[in-house]
């Protein structure tokens, strides 16, 4: 079993499998992109699988797929059924940004995999082009609607609220969550990587307070086993939920109970803090088992008690969010 110096539990591991994305969000890359990993620095599938198999040994529980985004990843739709195949695992999901979600929901489905998060910054078609530099709405639009009627719960939808650009649709996600049953997921904007730099900031205490002011009290909803760092509401009567991820506002490390896998072979102790650990060479260099399990005890011995950044403190970080995944 996985305990850091903390004595947090560890079971979750986030994989990203690749760096590439089929969108430019502004917070997120610049709009010719941020340079591309080669072909043969990405983990391949076999090698993932591996690092999966050895990571259930270890008490990781749950999965989740990342990027870049994961379903531009080739083979993507062979691999998704071969990690849900893998006995140990309690929860495998998936978070997308919904481009190519209508295609793939059969695979998925086959595969057992139920949780879905899409990130969708806007409900409005002009607005989504100009945060993601592409007019997708529709698509992704058609394929969180398809993946409900199929059953896929629950669904939730990742917003990153930024001043000036989607602050004004707070009240529209908020109805949202009234009306389907949808998760609404407020994510506080990271300072990670030159794109969030420049973003304004706003807490999520100011989005709770103009929903609530609009639409009434949130009632908090009892976390479940699996849940991660959000905070969950309902509206009286909603069919959805409302959740707030106040990574900045409201730390909530003493709660974190993950890793990350870059899609180049890292494992990052903590999103926000300095420090990864090279898994890719040892298990390229034919390493036994045993040694990746050490590589895996090192990655959790180096988690912080807490990541380093504040309100106050105006830190940065300098990772790409498109290689690590969110
Ligand atoms: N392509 C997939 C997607 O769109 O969900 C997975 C990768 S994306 C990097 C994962 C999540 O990270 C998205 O929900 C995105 O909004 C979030 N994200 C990226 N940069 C962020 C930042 N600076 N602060 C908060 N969230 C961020």
């Amino acid at each position: 079993m996985l305990v850091d110096r903390f004595n947090r539990r560890i079971n979750y591991l986030r994989l990203s499998i690749t760096d590439r994305c089929n969108l430019r969000c502004i917070y997120c890359m610049p709009p010719e992109g941020e340079r591309k990993l080669r072909h043969k620095e990405i983990l391949r599938y076999e090698e993932l699988l591996r690092i999966v198999r050895i990571a259930i040994k270890l008490g990781i529980k749950k999965i989740r797929l990342t990027g870049g985004e994961p379903l531009v990843r080739k083979g993507v739709q062979e691999f998704i059924p071969m990690l849900t195949a893998l006995k140990g695992l309690d929860d495998v999901s998936l978070t997308t940004n919904g481009v190519y979600l209508k295609d793939n929901l059969e695979m998925l489905k086959a595969a057992g995999i139920k949780r879905i998060n899409v990130s969708l910054d806007s409900l409005k078609k002009l607005n989504f082009q100009l945060i993601t530099r592409f007019d997708y709405f529709s698509k992704v639009w058609e394929g969180i609607e398809k993946a409900r009627d199929m059953g896929f719960y629950p669904i939730k939808l990742n917003i990153v609220i930024m001043k000036g650009i989607n602050d004004n649709e707070v009240l529209d996600f908020g109805r949202l969550a009234i009306e389907q049953p949808y998760h609404i997921r407020f994510i506080e904007c990271m300072p990670i990587g030159l794109q969030a730099n420049s973003m304004a900031f706003i807490p999520n205490s100011e989005i709770e307070k103009a929903l609530v002011d609009k639409f009434g009290p949130l009632i908090p909803v009892s976390p479940g086993q699996n849940d991660g760092p959000a905070r969950r509401y309902r509206f009286k009567g909603g069919k959805g939920e409302i959740g707030f991820i106040s990574a900045i506002s409201h730390s909530f490390c003493q709660d974190c109970n993950r890793l990350r896998l870059t899609a180049n072979g890292m494992i990052l102790p903590c999103l926000l803090s300095k420090g990864e650990v090279n898994l890719k060479g040892p298990l390229r260099r034919g390493c036994l088992d045993e040694e990746l399990i050490e590589v895996f005890l090192k990655a959790v011995d180096l988690k912080p008690k807490c990541h380093p950044l504040n309100l106050d403190n105006h830190q940065r970080v300098h990772r790409k969010m498109c290689s690590v995944g969110g």
